[in-house]
Parts: structure tokens; sequence; C-alpha cells
């Protein structure tokens, strides 16, 4: 096996989460692998990495406060020109969707890398929505030489956009692994629950109250949709005193903006509390009845969980909740977000957990993919590339 690493990227905490087991099964097998964090989200990576017990190889450490796309794309474009470099990896693996996944894409197509996409086909069919997102996918779908798709649905996605067939592989998603992986240390007690956490929700409980979660912040939302949807449940919720909700906000000042206008939080009913340690927000997810969000990874976890699951974006790229049955796309419209609410409380039995997005051993089946790819396929077509301008020191990053 040659010594050129293979580079895990990752830059937010949806990225950490569902990388964090692939890179874990290439240590597992043996392989020379660089985890690279360019930590477009600082505190929440760094609190993935902690309950993971890993800690980044290489952090680019580029957050500033109120960064832009313009901002994110340059300096990620500028430091993995160089990191891709000195290390010469023979592989670049991206997560996802974001800016980090996107630009590390295309720097290691500027230097003829060859990448792996997780989690590839992914689409709404709506270039704005998730902004920038959707693009950002399709984009590295262009890039990618291997493509890692999580369902049946995401693979028809990369055929209809001509990707070639031997070039995709049904893996499940990787965000299952780390589901699962979580479960069972909550479960054997081995990770710890915070105890206010879990004092809040067990009195809620013993009241027969209804306990609800809520997670908002898409950007796409930032221009009146997350007001709707707050004021909406601040409204529900003071009328119906029998529900419960912890709300972890997203540090986005444009989200803390809305929290504040809204007054959501002062209801004795909600617990308002920062971004969550993955673990806890796993035991909220399992404790819960209903589900309001806008985020792609919570859905995932939801349905997986068995969890019926609201979504309040007028597009989602996970269709296969909402053809279960399990997921309810409602956008931000105020009646519609009540009446789903209402339909999802007259559900009285809780559905099974359900394997619709991974069966929690996709980061192993993309190890084996890999490997077979390396060892038929692989040229270092970028080597030569490489020979031209090596810089050997990687601890300037
Ligand atoms: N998550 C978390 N703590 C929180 C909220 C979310 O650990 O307080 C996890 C959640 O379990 C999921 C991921 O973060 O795996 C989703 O991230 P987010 O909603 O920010 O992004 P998206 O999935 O929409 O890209």
């Amino acid at each position: 096996m040659s010594d050129q690493p293979i580079i895990v990227m990752v830059g937010t905490r949806p990225e950490g989460i569902k990388m964090v087991p692939v890179y874990l099964a290439l240590r597992q097998a043996g392989h020379s692998v660089l985890l690279c964090a360019t930590m477009q989200h600082l505190h929440l990576l760094q609190e993935v990495f902690n309950v993971f017990g890993v800690q980044p190889d290489i952090n680019f450490d580029i957050m500033r406060t109120d960064q832009d796309l313009f901002y994110l794309t340059q300096s990620i474009l500028i430091k993995t020109k160089s990191f891709f470099l000195s290390t010469q990896p023979k592989l670049v693996l991206v997560q996802g969707d974001t800016t980090t996944a996107f630009v590390s894409a295309l720097s290691a197509f500027y230097l003829k890398v060859p990448v792996g996409h997780i989690e590839a086909g992914l689409r709404t069919g709506d270039k704005y929505a998730p902004f920038p997102e959707e693009m950002n996918r399709t984009l590295i779908s262009s890039i990618a030489q291997l493509h890692f798709a999580p369902t049946k649905e995401s693979v028809n996605n990369l055929q209809a956009q001509a990707i070639k067939s031997d070039a995709i592989f049904l893996t499940g998603n990787t965000v299952v692994d780390a589901l699962y992986m979580l479960l069972k240390r909550i479960d054997n007690q081995t990770i710890k629950i915070n105890v206010e956490l879990v004092k809040r929700i067990s009195e809620a409980l013993d009241k027969g109250m209804i306990f609800m979660l809520l997670t908002m912040h898409r950007r796409e939302s930032f221009d009146g949709g997350i007001e709707e949807v707050l004021s909406t449940i601040k409204n529900y919720l003071s009328t119906n005193k029998n529900i419960f909700c912890i709300y972890p906000y997203h540090p986005n000042p444009n989200v803390m903006r809305v929290i504040k206008s809204t007054g959501i939080g002062e209801l004795d009913s909600v617990y308002l509390c920062g971004p969550l340690p993955y673990q806890d927000f796993i035991y909220v997810l399992r404790m819960c009845q209903i589900i309001v969000t806008d985020s792609g990874g919570i859905q995932e976890e939801a349905v997986s969980l068995g969890k019926q699951v609201i979504i309040v974006r007028n597009s989602t790229e996970r269709m296969e909740g909402i053809l279960a049955g399990m997921a309810h796309l409602v956008g931000t419209d105020s009646k519609k977000i009540i009446e789903q609410i209402e339909h999802v409380l007259t559900i009285k039995s809780l559905s099974l957990p359900i394997q619709l997005y991974g069966d929690g051993n996709a980061a192993q089946k993309i190890v084996d993919i890999i490997e077979h790819w390396l060892g038929q396929n692989y040229q270092c077509v970028s080597k030569k590339f490489f020979l031209q301008s090596i810089q050997n020191n990687i601890a300037k990053f």
C-alpha cells in the first residue's frame, strides 16, 4: 500500500458526526489517514471530536465572526492547496454539502487528486434551497470519482446527473453508524448525559406533559421563515400548557435575534439551551414525542429512531421519510404547522425504528469499496503534479 494518505475533510458539526465513523474505520483497517478540520464551525465541531474521542491531525482554524461564503471559500481553497501539495493524498474524502466539502473537492480537482463523496446524491431540485448546499453537492458530484450514496433515491439522482453507475455505491448513511455508536454508549453508560437535562425531562414526563423537540437554523429561512415558525410555536405552547419543549438553539446571530424578538424562551414550558453535545441530543431525540425541525441530519436520526418529524422547510432532499409516512413537510406556514402538530399528537403508538437511511455499517462498506478501488483502479494521477511544487512540512497548519 502506498504511504500517501487518505485525507478526511470536515468543517461543521454534521460533517463531523457523519465523517468520524469513516475516519475510525479507515484507521481500524490500518490506512494512513489524516483528519483535516477547517473548523467552519469551531465549538460545535470540537464538541463532536470530544464525544468520539478523536482530534484532527490538522486544524485550519478559519472560523470568524460573521463569516460569509466568500471568506470561507477563499480561505479553504488556499489552505487545502498547501495542505494537499505537502501531503500528496491518494484520495480526499468529503461529506455532504457544506462549503468545506465543496471547496475541498474543488481544490483536490485543481491538483488532480481523486475525490470520494460521502452522502452523495441528495437533491431538492431547487438550486436555492437549501442554499448553498444544493449547489455545493451538485458540483461535488461533477468532481468526485467515487460516490457513496445513502439511499436508492440518491443513487437515482446521481444517475439522472449522468454519473456513471460503476462509480456509484449504495452504502447507507454514516449518520446511522454514529447514532448506533452513541446509543450503545448511552445504554451501557460509558457516556454521561447532562444531569440537569435528564431532570428537566423526567419532571415534565412525570407531570404527564407531552415532550417536543424544536430546532431551527437554515440560512434560507433567515428572511422571515424562522420568525414565523418560532412565533407559531410560541403561541401554540402558550395555549397548550401540557407541552414541554426543548429548544437547543443554533448560535447563529440571525437565529439568536429572532429568538429574542419572539420571546419564545420566556415561556416556562420552554427549555431554551445552547447546542447540546451529541450524546445529550440523541438522548433528547430518543425521549421526545414530537419533533419540529428544519435540519437535514435530524430527519434521518428521528426516522431511524421511529419518530414522527415535522419539517419546517419548503422542500427536502430526504423524501424517504415522507414516503414512509414518518416525516411531514409543512414549510413555515402557521396553519400548516399547527395542523401537523395536532395530527402527529393523535398518532398514539410510536412507530418502530426503521432502517430507511442505513443499517449502521455504512462506514465499513465505504472502506471496503475504497480498498477495492485503490487495489483495482488507483493510479497516482497527481504525482507528477505534486513533484513540481512539493512542500515537506505540514506543521505550519
Ligand atoms: N445536533 C447536536 N446537538 C444539537 C443539535 C443537533 O449534536 O444541539 C446534531 C444532530 O444530532 C444531527 C446534526 O447535529 O446529527 C444536525 O446538524 P444540523 O441540524 O446543524 O445540520 P444539518 O443536518 O441540517 O446539515
